[in-house]
């Protein structure tokens, strides 16, 4: 009832269910893995699992009243929390929790959805917890007894965005657990929790989904239609989430011929045409970015797929198929596996806060070198 609503991550929720059966809660669990995989539809589950009056062979019964609530996001005893930006006015956030429960692979954050009265559009504002919020407000939800539930739940989202305050003040309340409660870390950069709060964790590791998984969902919960639904599987690199916007999205026709756009200014090579398009592109934020490079991969896959003509069925952007193969026959000496590679170095640094617009200069030259043959075309060796 609760478990099967998470797509695919069947070791996952095998063990969580054993854990459920057993009785041997953890007072702490970090779920990590990358974005859109089901980390939070896992907490929710367990959340739900935990507080369940009639608990069935490791699943919540979907019936009870706590069940009810749970499914609503209405619990009492289950805190849901999250950073924010500086200025995020406190209202914010409740409709972002509840747009959540109805449906865990939402895209509801601060960075990548700064409105919720719009679709994504990406800010490049830092969101974080701040030292308050946990000694005030989270503080005080898990130190009340308990409302109705068997235990206190406190999930907490991108839980990596702790700043050095306020990780401490959460690791003491990490360290002076309350009866039957229970934290709930979610991240997708484990790397970047404090080794002293990890230890306190049990870790759960969550996958990128694969292609079948996320197109069965995308036809299943969006009513997508099958062929359209492969394809933003394979666009979406794992990840339901992203399927899903790309899903709701008008703007991926938009997005592809800026990145088309992109590689035939970048092969020109001219700097008064290259500056302003990299002004454009990082001025709509990182995660715009980001989005941007992963369609760009789609593209470079294809290109490889069609310049090695051994599964020209597997190409994503079936109706590029014209203008992607005319790119392989004029640029037959482009180095496409180096060009994947620039694309991914970039991403890869974009992710860990480098600068967009150097970052896209930067592979603008790697490309342009790559599609002319060039065998050390590399983006360490030109940001270096
Ligand atoms: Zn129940």
């Amino acid at each position: 009832m609760s478990w099967n609503t998470i797509v695919g991550q069947e070791r996952a929720k095998h063990a969580l269910k054993q854990t459920l059966l057993s009785g041997r809660i953890a007072h702490a669990y970090v779920f990590h893995g990358p974005d859109g995989v089901g980390k939070r539809a896992a907490a929710f589950a367990l959340g739900k699992a935990l507080q369940c009056e009639e608990l069935r062979d490791g699943d919540a019964c979907g019936v009870c009243g706590p069940c009810l609530k749970s499914q609503k996001g209405l619990h009492p005893d289950i805190h849901v929390w999250m950073p924010t930006t500086k200025d995020a006015p406190h209202t914010d956030i409740a409709p972002r929790l509840q747009a959540l429960a109805e449906n865990p692979y939402g895209t509801v954050d601060f960075q990548s959805r700064p409105s919720m009265s719009s679709e994504a559009t990406s800010s490049n504002k830092q969101v974080f917890y701040s030292v308050d919020t946990i000694n005030l407000e989270i503080r005080r939800a898990l130190s009340f007894h308990r409302v109705e539930g068997k235990y206190r739940v406190g999930i907490f989202l991108d839980a990596d965005q702790f700043r050095t305050e306020a990780a401490n003040a959460f690791l003491k309340l990490l360290e002076e657990p309350g009866e039957k409660t229970v934290f709930i870390l979610i991240t997708n950069r484990i790397d970047h929790l404090l080794p002293t709060i990890l230890s306190r964790c049990q870790q759960m590791r969550f996958d990128p989904l694969s292609v079948d998984e996320i197109a069965g969902a995308l036809v299943e919960r969006e009513h997508q239609d099958p062929t359209t639904a492969s394809v933003l599987a394979r666009m979406a690199d794992g990840s339901l989430s992203r399927a899903m916007v790309l899903s709701g999205s008008e703007e991926l026709p938009l997005v592809r011929e800026d990145v088309m756009d992109f590689l035939r200014q970048s092969y020109l090579g001219r700097g008064d045409v290259i500056i302003p398009l990299v002004d454009a592109m990082s001025s709509r934020g990182r995660e715009h970015t980001k989005f941007l490079l992963l369609i760009c991969l789609g593209l470079l896959r294809d290109l490889m797929l069609i310049a090695d003509a051994n599964s020209p069925e597997l190409i994503v952007n079936v109706d590029q198929a014209d203008v992607l193969t005319k790119f392989v026959t004029n640029l037959s000496d482009a180095r496409i596996p180096e060009m994947i590679e620039a694309v991914e170095q970039t991403s890869y640094l974009i992710e860990r806060n480098v600068n967009v617009r150097l970052a896209l200069i930067s592979l603008s030259r790697v490309l342009a070198a790559a599609m002319r043959g060039d065998r050390n075309a590399k983006v360490t060796t030109s940001l270096a």
